[in-house]
């Protein structure tokens, strides 16, 4: 990297330390450290990926930057402070909240997503884009995960950050957290290169169910083999793991796993099967979808899954799919 880039990098190691000490032998510490063990998360995991809280103050971090030697334009273009544009002041952007850092694909932290404790607005607050924090780069977790989804030659995608940590405490390491509700090009690029299984494990509510059919139908497309873990409703990864235990999640993983047209398949049926207009819609747009199964053995399954729950002839849905049969060899 650039030296101004590594320049924004020291900045982010240095408040990472920091913030991380005061969450863990610090009174200002107390409340989020109890938040986050009540939540099940260990002192072991909490240390390994150096989660901290910004001291609710206004200038804590402007404070302890400027101490360090840094100027106050250079902590503005790395995110941590923000600039109030009518007098031209600085003042912290993040106070009183849990810090989960980033890191970039080379294991540099580049940014933070930031939990507030008091539910306050937004939960959620992330870096904003900066030089060396552009989401459509970054895969969260990416870095730890590498090695074992090279090995397993598939990546678990995930919706929150703090399910991906909470899921670090077990057995299951090939995971990554989306930077948000969209894949970017370069995101589905990435994917590609690591790993040819591609797997979603998002939360089990109506927001995490749409999303996974759209993202799903990209990586299709993209050429990925792609399916989905079902996460009960109601429930996201990190809930499962609290309320059924690290072994039912474990065995979970282990043993399902549906392929993303078996599981759009299942989640369309009940309005296909009442609802004429709908199962026409659905089937076109299941048997377009099949042409992207490259495996024959995958896509004859599929078919006769689809067949069967359908109670539609095969041959009619292969037809629907000319290309299915001219494209295989
Ligand atoms: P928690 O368990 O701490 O409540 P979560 O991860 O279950 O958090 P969700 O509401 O399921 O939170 O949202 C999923 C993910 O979407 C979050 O982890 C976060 O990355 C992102 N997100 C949610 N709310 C916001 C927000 N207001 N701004 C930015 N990102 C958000
Ligand atoms: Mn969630
Ligand atoms: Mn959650
Ligand atoms: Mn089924």
């Amino acid at each position: 990297a650039p030296d101004s880039d590594m320049q924004l990098i020291r900045m982010h190691e240095y408040l990472t330390d920091l913030y991380h000490h005061i969450l863990m032998h610090t009174n200002e510490g107390q409340q989020a450290l109890d938040y986050l063990t009540d939540r099940g998360f260990s002192a072991d995991i909490i240390r390994k990926e150096k989660i901290g809280i910004a001291p609710d103050m206004r200038d804590f971090t402007k404070n302890a930057l400027s101490e360090k030697g840094y100027s106050m334009e250079l902590a503005y273009q790395a995110g941590l402070i923000s600039r109030n544009e009518e007098n031209f002041s600085y003042y912290d952007r993040f106070s009183g909240r849990i810090m989960i850092p980033i890191r970039n694909h080379q294991g540099y932290i580049v940014g933070y997503t930031a939990r507030s404790l008091d539910g306050r607005e937004p939960k959620y607050l992330n870096t904003p884009e900066t030089p060396i924090f552009q989401k459509r780069q970054l895969l969260y977790n990416l870095s730890d995960a590498r090695k074992d989804i090279r090995k397993k030659d598939e990546v678990i995608l995930m919706e929150g950050h703090l399910d991906v940590v909470k899921v670090k405490m077990t057995d299951v390491q090939n995971i990554v957290g989306l930077m948000g509700t969209a894949l970017s090009g370069e995101n589905i690029h990435t994917l590609n290169r690591l790993a040819s299984n591609i797997t979603f494990m998002f939360d089990g509510d109506e927001a995490g169910q749409s999303a996974q059919m759209t993202l799903g139908e990209q990586l299709l497309k993209s050429g990925a083999n792609v399916y989905v873990i079902s996460i009960p409703k109601g429930l996201d990864p990190d809930e499962y793991i609290e309320t059924r235990g690290t072994e039912a999640f474990e065995t979970l993983v282990k043993n399902e796993r549906k392929h993303y047209i078996h599981f759009k398949a299942d989640q369309l049926l009940e309005e296909s099967l009442n609802n004429d207009m709908a199962f026409s819609t659905n089937l076109n747009s299941l048997a377009e979808q099949l042409k992207f199964v490259k495996d024959e053995v995958t896509r004859e399954k599929l078919l006769q899954h689809i067949s069967s729950a359908y109670k539609i002839d095969k041959k009619s849905i292969e037809n629907k799919v000319p290309a299915v049969n001219k494209n295989s060899t």
